[in-house]
């Protein structure tokens, strides 16, 4: 069966089949155009749509760097046939959550995302996103990326351009100059505002800040609100886990965005086996109307940065020199050295903090152990460190209950994240979930486990994704769309990176096209220039453009 007329006639073809078919007249339906000359057949495979519908074996026939049908194509010409009968073809998968370095000369080619079947990522989040969105996009377009890449105007970013590290509201001035800066972002094609209130300088925000900031964002029809929680369970003096969550939705329902939760789970030895809270909440919220959804990555350790994780938020107002000078004042430091160890207290204390930070006296040690080979108090080697490096990379191992992220898989709106970062040279061991995160998931619940199909494991991938972010042309094997697809044995399909030896590009993926061509074929990584950075409406950014 063939199922697809050309792109342009495709709505008329549709509603045409559809009024036939209301009519009982199946007779009187068009004669089938007639097949045109592809430039690619996938012939023979599983095609796993992104929709959820179990797989069946179609052949996908590729023109003009887009699918153009999925159907029987055995009588059809191309100009390459390739036989992919046993392997599984999906749509190109989509990071929720991205860190790829795509600036950087080490990130571009996106290589640890492809080798995992990702063709779009989601860069600006945790509040991080420039404002100069589209500059940013250029640079992309100009310098080559290897995946697509569509971005957030980052709360966090926007305020310390304005306001620096300060830990009080803004002035009606500076509150102007901020909104100011989302709208050159939107205007540029920002998806939406990110933020991440557990971070300085988005921690010193009220809630009604963010919300102001939306309310501009809110301007542009469907933006996306993303958030990294002020608290997901374990920010030391914090306002607890639920209230977070419930400050994440009400900042998306009063400014009218929608909202989508980063790397959603509840952290901390004290909230294992509370999944089901936050499901709840998200599920009540979807009911009362408010469009929310959430993303995951299927590990137990998070990544982010030593300040974060060991001192309190009024400590690291102000900036670098504040911080130095308050180590330096005996009273407050006294106080720092109590307040350091409770906060690690709350992420399993020292041991379970691990550095993935390129600083060879650092990598791959636990700050327990960096402590005892310094002869220095926990405390004072926080002190050391933030002193010396400014911040260091480090991860928090088992932060994450598995059991929760199980359950979160099940949820019908949960997508899918690396929450990963490139790494750079030096940074032997690091997360990893950069290489690892989509295969994990997929061998987890969907492959070993029995938690979630296949079919509805890729759609948390792809489809489910596309749809929040609007994109009308990406996230499912479906005629007219962009030809990104992935060509996954599915029994080789998994990831062996781990903590202590991260950097292993993950298996499975056969061929990967990205816009039409092959950045992996035969398993080989061959382009790592084939995406296009995105505006919010899934416009490409060309080179010069
Ligand atoms: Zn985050």
């Amino acid at each position: 069966m063939v199922s697809t007329p050309p792109p342009r006639r495709r709505s008329l073809s549709r509603l045409a089949l559809a009024f036939v078919a209301a009519l009982g007249l199946a007779a009187c339906q068009e004669e089938p155009e007639p097949l045109p000359r592809f430039d690619l057949i996938l012939a023979g495979g599983t095609v796993v749509d992104g929709t959820g519908a179990p797989g069946r074996v179609a052949d996908v026939g590729i023109l003009d760097r887009r699918i153009h049908t999925v159907g029987d194509l055995s009588e059809a010409e191309s100009d390459e046939r390739m036989d992919v009968s046993g392997s599984t073809v999906v749509p190109g998968f989509i990071d929720m959550h991205s860190h790829a370095e795509l600036s950087e000369d080490y990130g571009r080619d996106g290589r640890p995302f492809l080798h995992q079947g990702i063709t779009t990522v989601v860069m600006g989040v945790d509040g991080g996103g420039t404002h100069e969105v589209g500059a940013r996009l250029r640079e992309w377009a100009d310098s080559g990326i290897g995946v697509n890449a569509l971005t957030y105007v980052g709360h966090g970013h926007v305020r310390e351009t304005v306001m620096g590290m300060d830990d009080r509201p803004p002035t009606p001035d500076e509150m102007e100059t901020m909104k100011g800066m989302v709208r050159q972002a939107m205007e540029e094609g920002a998806l939406g505002l990110s933020s991440g209130l557990f971070y300085t300088p988005g921690y010193y925000a009220s809630t009604e800040e963010v919300i102001e900031l939306g309310v501009v964002a809110a301007e542009w029809p469907d933006a996306i609100y993303d958030t990294h929680d002020r608290d997901l369970g374990a920010t030391y003096q914090g306002v607890g886990y639920d209230a977070s969550v419930q400050e994440g939705i009400r900042i998306g329902a009063e400014s009218g965005l929608r909202v989508i939760f980063s790397h959603f789970n509840p952290q901390g030895a004290t909230n294992y086996g509370r999944a089901d809270d936050g499901a709840r909440m998200i599920e009540a919220a979807r009911q009362r109307g408010v469009e929310v959804v959430a993303a995951q990555h299927p590990y137990t350790a998070t990544q982010s940065n030593l300040r974060s994780y060991a001192l309190p938020r009024w400590a690291a107002a102000g900036g670098q020199e504040a911080v130095a000078r308050r180590f330096s004042r005996p009273d407050t430091a006294r106080i720092l050295q109590v307040q350091i160890m409770e906060s690690l207290a709350l992420r399993g204390g020292a041991e379970k903090i691990l550095f993935g930070d390129p600083d060879p006296r650092l990598n791959g040690k636990t700050l327990a152990q960096v402590a005892a080979e310094w002869g220095l108090s926990v405390p004072r080697t926080v002190e050391r460190i933030l002193r010396e490096n400014g911040n260091a990379s480090v991860m928090n191992l088992d932060l994450y209950d598995a059991e929760n992220t199980r359950l979160l898989a099940t949820m019908p709106w949960m997508m899918t994240c690396t929450d990963g970062r490139t790494p750079a040279e030096g940074q032997n061991v690091v997360h990893p979930r950069v290489y690892g995160a989509f295969p994990r998931k997929m061998r987890l619940y969907a492959l070993d486990g029995t938690d979630i199909s296949v079919a509805f494991a890729v759609r948390s991938m792809s489809g489910l994704a596309a749809d929040f972010l609007r994109l009308h042309d990406r996230g499912y094997v479906r005629p007219g769309y962009r030809a990104d697809v992935a060509v996954l044995d599915l029994d080789e399909y998994r990831s062996t990176a781990s903590y202590e030896n991260p950097h292993q590009y993950a298996h499975g993926v056969r061929h990967l096209l990205v816009n039409g061509g092959f950045a992996i074929r035969d398993g080989e990584f061959l382009d790592g220039t084939l995406g296009m950075p995105l505006r919010k409406d899934g416009s490409p950014v060309t080179p010069g453009g």
